[in-house]
Order: C-alpha cells, then structure tokens, then sequence
C-alpha cells in the first residue's frame, strides 16, 4: 500500500494531456487516458481510491466510469446473493 500521498507520483500529475481524465469519454480520450494509467506507478491506489470514495466521474486507475459503475453494480449483486 502505497502512503495517503500517492498522488504526487500520479502520472497525470501535470500532464498536458490531465484534462483527458475528466473530457467527454470519446474513445479517443479513453483511450489515451487509458494509455497513461496503464503505465502509472500508483495505478492500483488511485483505482482504490475512486471504487471505495465512489468516485463517478472521470477516469482514475484504469477504469472508466462504466468500469466502475459495473463493479459497483456486481458488489449490490454479490451482497444482494448474501442475504
Ligand atoms: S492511474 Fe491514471 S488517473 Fe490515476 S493517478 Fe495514475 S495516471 Fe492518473
């Protein structure tokens, strides 16, 4: 686990390219952005982050807004199999 201040190692930290994250998911932009996260050294904290704050905008740690939204629908399913 990487300390509460992995964002200074983020590798959309400054980036020119930093308003991709939050821009209109196109797959142009998705795509790029996917690019930068995948070689990120603080991927996993940064995807940590947006799925335990329920974080839905933006892309963060690899994952698109519909990626999240599909892992949260799974947790409600596997909780709702739980019960
Ligand atoms: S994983 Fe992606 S969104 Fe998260 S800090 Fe790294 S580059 Fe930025």
């Amino acid at each position: 686990m990487m300390p509460a201040d992995w964002h200074v190692s983020a590798a959309c930290r400054g980036s020119a390219e930093a308003d991709l994250f939050f821009a209109p998911q196109t797959p142009l932009n998705v795509a790029r952005a996917l690019e930068i996260c995948h070689g990120c050294p603080v991927q996993t904290d940064c995807a940590d982050e947006a799925l335990t704050g329920r974080i839905e905008h933006g892309i963060w740690g690899g994952l698109t807004e519909d990626d999240r939204a599909a892992i949260w629908r799974q947790e409600l399913w596997e909780a709702a199999q739980t019960r």
